[in-house]
C-alpha cells in the first residue's frame, strides 16, 4: 500500500475556503468575478470539461458564461468573439478549449487573448514569462501538479523529476515550474529510449501523455511519488496514464484517478478568475 494517497479532496476544499473569502471581499466592492468559457465545436472532452467548470464556478460564486461557436466557425469569428471577451469588463478571465479546429491558427487566436484574462497561461506571452520566471498565470494543470506535491510535503529540491509527456499544456509548464524549485528535472516522450528505467530511476514521476493505464509496475520503485495527469477511458471508466491497481501498492505516493489532479485544476481555474478580478479592481 502507498504511504499517501494524494486525493484532491483536502486541497480543494482548502482552496475553496480562500476562494470563498476572497469572493466576499470583492462583493465589498461590488464585484463578482466572471469567467468567460469559449468552446469550437462540441467535443464531448470539452462538453464534460464545461458542465464540470460550470457545476464548480456556480459552487464558489463565480459567474460563468460559455460562449459556443460551430466547429466550422471561421478564424475570423472566433477572433471577433475573442475581442468581444477582452472589450467586456465585466469577465475577468477566459478559458478556451484547445486544440481549436485545424482551419484556425491556434496560437494567433491564443495570442489575441487579453494578457489579464489570460488565465490558463495559453498565450506566447505567458508561456515566456513562465521560462523567464516572471510571475504570470500557469496552465491550471502545471500549477495542480505542484499544488499536490506542496500539499502532501513532498519535497522537490534537489530531487530527480521525471516527467512524461512534453506538451505546452502540461508537460512543458510543469518542467520549467519543477526546474524553479530546484528539481532535476527530466522531459521524457514518443521517442524517450528505456522510458521504464528512466521512470524507475526519479523521485517523483508526473505522467501526461493521454495513454490509459500506459505505464505499470516495470516503470515505478518504492520510495517514488507518482502524479498522474492523465483522463483516459477504458472499458467505459475513466482512468489515468498509469496502472494505478498495480503501481499503487509500490509507491510512497500517488494521485487517484479520478479524484486527483483534475479537480485541482478546475479549482486553480477558478482561483485564477479570481485573482484577474483582485488585480482588475486594484485591490492585488
Ligand atoms: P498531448 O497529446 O498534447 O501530449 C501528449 C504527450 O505525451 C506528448 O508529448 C507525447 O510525446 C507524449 N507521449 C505520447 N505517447 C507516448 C509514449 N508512448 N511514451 C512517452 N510519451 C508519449 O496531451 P496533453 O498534454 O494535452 O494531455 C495529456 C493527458 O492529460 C491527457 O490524458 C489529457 O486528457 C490529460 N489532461 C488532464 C488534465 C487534468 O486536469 N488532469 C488537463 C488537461 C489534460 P511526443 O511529443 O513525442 O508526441
Amino acid at each position: 500500500m502507498a504511504d499517501i494517497i494524494m486525493r484532491a479532496k483536502p486541497v480543494v476544499d482548502e482552496m475553496a475556503r480562500d476562494i470563498e473569502t476572497r469572493i466576499a471581499q470583492l462583493a465589498e466592492k461590488g464585484i463578482t468575478p466572471k469567467l468567460a468559457i469559449l468552446r469550437v465545436g462540441a467535443r464531448e472532452d470539452d462538453l464534460s470539461y464545461e458542465r464540470t467548470a460550470l457545476r464548480r464556478a456556480e459552487a464558489l460564486g463565480i459567474d460563468a458564461q460559455v460562449f459556443a461557436l460551430p466547429s466550422h466557425a471561421s478564424e475570423r469569428q472566433v477572433l471577433n468573439q475573442v475581442e468581444a471577451i477582452n472589450d467586456d469588463d465585466s469577465i475577468h478571465g477566459c478559458l478556451m478549449f484547445r486544440p481549436l479546429p485545424k482551419h484556425i491558427n491556434e496560437q494567433g487566436v491564443c495570442d489575441a487573448l487579453d494578457g489579464r484574462k489570460d488565465i490558463d497561461g495559453i498565450s506566447s506571452k505567458c508561456m515566456s514569462d513562465i521560462y523567464s520566471d516572471i510571475p504570470c498565470f500557469c496552465p491550471a494543470t502545471a500549477e495542480a501538479c505542484i499544488r499536490l506535491l506542496r500539499h502532501y510535503d513532498i519535497s522537490l529540491s534537489g530531487k530527480s523529476v521525471v516527467v512524461v509527456g512534453r506538451s505546452l499544456v502540461i508537460g512543458k509548464p510543469v518542467s520549467m515550474m519543477l526546474l524553479r524549485r530546484n528539481a532535476t528535472v527530466t522531459m521524457c516522450h514518443s521517442h524517450t529510449k528505456n522510458l521504464p528505467e528512466v521512470m524507475r530511476a526519479a523521485d517523483v514521476v508526473i505522467c501526461a501523455t493521454g495513454r490509459a493505464k500506459a505505464y505499470g509496475a516495470e516503470c515505478f520503485a518504492p520510495g517514488q511519488t507518482v502524479i498522474d495527469v492523465g483522463i483516459n477511458f477504458a472499458d467505459g471508466k475513466l482512468c489515468g496514464d498509469v496502472d494505478y491497481d498495480v503501481v499503487e501498492p509500490i509507491v510512497h505516493a500517488i494521485t487517484p484517478v479520478p479524484g486527483g489532479t483534475g479537480s485541482v485544476t478546475t479549482n486553480t481555474t477558478m482561483e485564477h478568475v479570481v485573482v484577474a478580478a483582485e488585480v482588475a479592481a486594484g485591490i492585488r
